[in-house]
């Protein structure tokens, strides 16, 4: 891997500038990343703990100095790689003996050719895919990102991690911190599934509830960081986003090796924040740069819930901005009334020819059961709505049932069960007889 003797000098500087970094080590090695670049005016930084331009205020991305060279060579190196995000090592910033390290090792999920979904909503067949994140150490998509910035958290001297979330985040900070050794304090809304606190409690780290919405969860976390309190804390979500934001990457990664080294020629991304479906097109865009991956047109289509839809109604109204919303949705884990990325999200949403739209609560329902009913898939509420957006945007014609379609489902049923409990019960319940299971009527 090329390296830039950049790296070292950049995090000297770090050191002096970032005193929230305490105990960064003089030397910073997150392998391909050269340092952070301001998405708006493009002013460099060097790497470290910090998310927004000093210059503008708009959000830093990681850059890079990425293995440019034979493509061929890279395809062979990334598929003799380990079985989970890490084979894209050479493309994400974390140092090259990362599989070596402690963590969660997500990613390499299923992409699954969704014949029997097609055919329910008239797409032709072996052109439908789910890519399931479901099957990631924690059940969503967010032990991806997480991976990532812990590795900042480690390359920056850090020793607590923390989020705000939205639920499935929490989990996944506080299992990964469990696993690296790491103390952990992450907060949610009060009000979140069982199955998400639960499940970002179980991990033995601190889970705060705050009385508010995710968008006040948020925004308490803004304050810690800049308050003695958080000193020392790694937020991967904010003072960690701009590395928090590549393991989106690998979605993007995973789903062209998976389609045989080919890009789809549509995806369906959901969109809480808008971080994913950002970085899954910066990840498309890295393939076809480093040509591993053919050029040539897909569109991006984001889905959001009716009841937080602050990025369709922009999308719709033709708007630049984005106007906040108070969320109020069984998709919880999309509940973002402010999102941070939702401007870029308008913006690649209408470069690629895509679209963003919503569907209401009972959309999502019917999606969840009819994911499950044709492809044994139980996604969660966030899977209920690409689900649903998927078939709205098929039946108004946008979505082409002729093209290669991938579908994200970002986590798991189980964890927003009350979703379908209700409509999802035993068919009968029978006395242990063959005379009363014949009275049912369910025999043959
Ligand atoms: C966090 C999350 C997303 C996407 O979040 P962004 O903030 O847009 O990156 C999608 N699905 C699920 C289940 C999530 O938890």
């Amino acid at each position: 891997m090329r390296r830039k003797g950049l790296a070292s000098m950049a995090v000297q500087t770090v050191a002096t500038e970032t005193p929230a970094a305490t105990g960064t080590p003089a030397t910073v090695d997150l392998g391909p990343a050269s340092g952070l670049s301001c998405r708006e005016c493009g002013t460099r930084f060097p790497l470290g703990p910090i998310f927004a331009c000093a210059e503008c205020f708009g959000p830093l991305e990681v850059a890079y100095d990425l293995p440019l060279g034979d493509p061929e060579a890279l395809r062979e190196r990334i598929e003799a790689g380990p079985a989970n995000i890490w084979r894209y090592a050479p493309l994400l910033p974390v140092p090259a003996d990362v599989a070596d390290k402690p963590n969660l090792n997500p990613g390499w999920t299923k992409l699954v050719k969704a014949d029997n979904l097609a055919r329910e909503l008239g797409v032709e067949q072996g052109k439908l895919f789910v890519k399931d994140d479901s099957g990631n150490p924690t059940h969503s998509f967010k032990d991806r990102v997480v991976a990532q910035a812990l590795e900042a958290a480690r390359a920056f001297g850090f020793t607590t991690l923390s989020c705000s979330s939205t639920g499935n985040l929490a989990g996944a900070v506080g299992a990964a911190a469990a696993r690296a050794g790491f103390r952990s304090c992450v907060f949610i809304p009060h009000d979140l599934e069982q199955g998400k606190v639960v499940m970002a409690a179980v991990y033995g780290g601190e889970l705060v509830g705050i009385e508010g919405n995710y968008d006040d969860v948020n925004r308490f976390c803004s304050e810690l960081i800049g308050d003695p309190l958080g000193e020392g804390w790694g937020f991967v979500n904010v003072n960690l986003r701009p590395y928090y934001g590549e393991g989106s990457k690998t979605l993007a990664y995973e789903i062209c090796e998976q389609l045989g080294w080919e890009l789809p020629d549509q995806l369906v991304i959901p969109i809480a924040s808008g971080s994913q479906l950002t970085k899954i097109d910066k990840g498309l865009k890295e393939l076809i740069a480093l040509g591993l991956v053919a050029d040539k047109p897909y569109k991006i289509f984001g889905a959001q819930a009716e009841g937080c839809s602050p990025v369709s109604a922009a999308f719709k109204a033709g708007h630049d901005v984005v106007r906040p919303q108070k969320p109020d949705t069984i998709a919880k884990s999309l509940a973002i009334g402010n999102p941070a990325d939702g401007p870029y999200v308008l913006d690649i949403a209408r470069r690629t020819g895509g679209a963003v739209e919503d569907v209401n609560d009972e959309q999502v329902v019917d999606a969840i059961k009819l994911l499950a009913r044709t492809e044994g898939i139980f996604a969660e509420t966030a899977g209920g709505v690409t689900v649903g957006v998927t078939k709205k945007l098929i039946e108004a014609g946008l979505i082409d049932p002729a093209l290669t379609t991938v579908v994200l489902n970002t986590g798991d049923g189980l964890k927003t069960l009350d979703a379908v409990a209700e409509t999802s019960q035993a068919t009968a319940t029978i006395k242990p007889s063959l005379e009363a299971f014949r009275s049912a009527g369910l025999a043959g």
